[in-house]
């Protein structure tokens, strides 16, 4: 492959993560000819995140069950204090990443996409009705030609900053992760670890994804943190709370990867190009949780590409903007100010945050994990729980 390709693409996704993944089958479904584009050598390797994520939700996103370990007991660690939540039945699971990401690819494939692997997108520019995307593969630099591109390269949102529709992000979170072989690990209980020493500025996690194995990770805030966080791994493993469980446990893999932490951006449509997923800030900056909003983000985003190549006209793309945007904009704008409150705590704080989850009845702490900060929720904590409710709304509002 090098120079400029012949023909013409109805739409070029770039990128092959969760987003990208979606919107390509969604289109090809519609009916347009898609040709996706991705950097590494494989989809899902290596693993850039731990997988966290909500039953119902991925349900509701046909994400088949064998993909997902059902938990039942989340247990929090603040730096002297312990709070457990258990449910009666799990909301809460983890992702086996690399073989979901490897089914959706399998189900973009069957819808007609054209998927290339080891071609790094490089740039764009807007064109009379199209965009000349610029990547670079095996054989050299090349162009493609399409009607509409799908920025789907996460953090990176490389056609997002080639058409000028925004600066790179400047606060994002940097998570290092170790793929553990956990023989002792129970697989129905999941850890997040709090503190000045073991997260500066961030959390740290120990999430089992299949039995017997688990990913230990800890996520630092850019630029509030310049800490390395790949140095805190160590320190999390040693971590006497997690002895029992992480006993001859030993490491398979270890990667890192960033998360943008900013506001829902907009706009996410212009110069022919669509962004879905981290590209788009599609992502709760509570807990750095992306995934799901990913694949919902890219489907809707492929749904409507589709359409607009079907018709002609770019209508669909603005209401998908527009849609995603009223859907999650006070939800994500909580969590952003939660996550400003909580990026400054110091041990005390964080010591007193984990008492009180230890008093918060499970299906609030489920709800406000799952960043749905719908007004309901704190009414009904406020019936039971009044000073909780109360101190709630004090750090929402911080
Ligand atoms: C350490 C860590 C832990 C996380 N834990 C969780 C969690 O527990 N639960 C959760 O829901 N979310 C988690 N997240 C966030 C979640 O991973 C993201 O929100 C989600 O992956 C976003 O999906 P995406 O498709 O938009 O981007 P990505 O998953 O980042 O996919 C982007 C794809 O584009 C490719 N790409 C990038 N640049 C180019 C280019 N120039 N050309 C071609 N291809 C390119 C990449 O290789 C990648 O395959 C975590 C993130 C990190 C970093």
């Amino acid at each position: 492959m090098g120079g400029e390709e012949g023909g013409m693409h109805d739409v070029v996704v770039a990128g092959g993560g969760p987003a990208g993944l979606s919107a390509a089958r969604t289109a090809g479904e519609a009916g347009a000819r898609v040709l996706l584009l991705e950097r590494e050598s494989a989809f899902g390797i290596p693993t850039r995140t731990s997988g966290g994520s909500f039953i119902a939700d991925l349900a509701a996103l046909g994400v088949d069950p064998d993909l997902y370990n059902p938990i039942t007991e989340v247990r929090f660690l603040g730096p002297t204090t312990e709070a457990v939540v258990r449910f009666e039945r799990p909301v809460v699971c983890v992702l086996d990443v690399r073989a979901l990401y490897q089914r959706l690819a399998e189900r973009a494939a069957a819808a007609g996409v054209e998927l290339r692997l080891r071609t790094t997108v490089t740039g764009a520019r807007a064109e009379a009705g199209g965009v000349v995307v610029e990547a670079r593969g095996a054989g050299g630099p090349t162009t493609v030609r399409c009607r509409h591109a799908v920025d789907a390269t996460g953090t990176a949102a490389v056609l997002a900053a080639a058409v000028g529709m925004h600066p790179p992000y400047e606060r994002r979170a940097v998570g290092a992760e170790l793929d553990l072989a956990a023989p002792h690990c129970p697989p129905g209980t999941c850890w997040l670890i709090v503190g000045e020493r073991l997260a500066p500025h961030g959390y740290a996690w120990v999430f089992p994804y299949r039995p017997g194995r688990v990913r230990l990770g800890v996520g630092v805030m850019r630029p509030d943190s310049d800490t390395d966080p790949r140095r805190l791994l160590d320190a999390v493993l040693a971590l006497p709370a997690l002895a029992g469980a992480l006993r001859d446990a030993q490491p398979v893999e270890q990667h890192a990867g960033l998360i943008p932490v900013a506001p829902l951006r907009t706009p996410i449509v212009g110069g022919g190009v669509v962004c879905a997923g981290d590209s788009a800030s599609h992502a709760s900056s509570l807990v750095g949780e992306g995934i799901r909003y990913a694949l919902g983000a890219g489907e809707a985003a492929g749904r409507a590409v589709g359409e607009a190549v079907r018709s002609g006209d770019p209508a669909p793309l603005r209401r998908f903007e527009r849609t995603w945007h009223a859907r999650h904009r006070r939800d994500f704008a909580v969590a952003w100010r939660v996550n400003r409150a909580l990026t400054g705590f110091v041990d005390a704080r964080w010591d007193a945050a984990v008492e009180a989850i230890g008093s918060t009845p499970p299906w609030f702490v489920t709800a406000s994990l799952r960043t749905d900060f719908r007004p309901r929720h704190i009414l009904r904590l406020g019936l039971t729980h009044p000073r909780l409710a109360a101190r709630y709304v004090r750090a929402a509002r911080a």
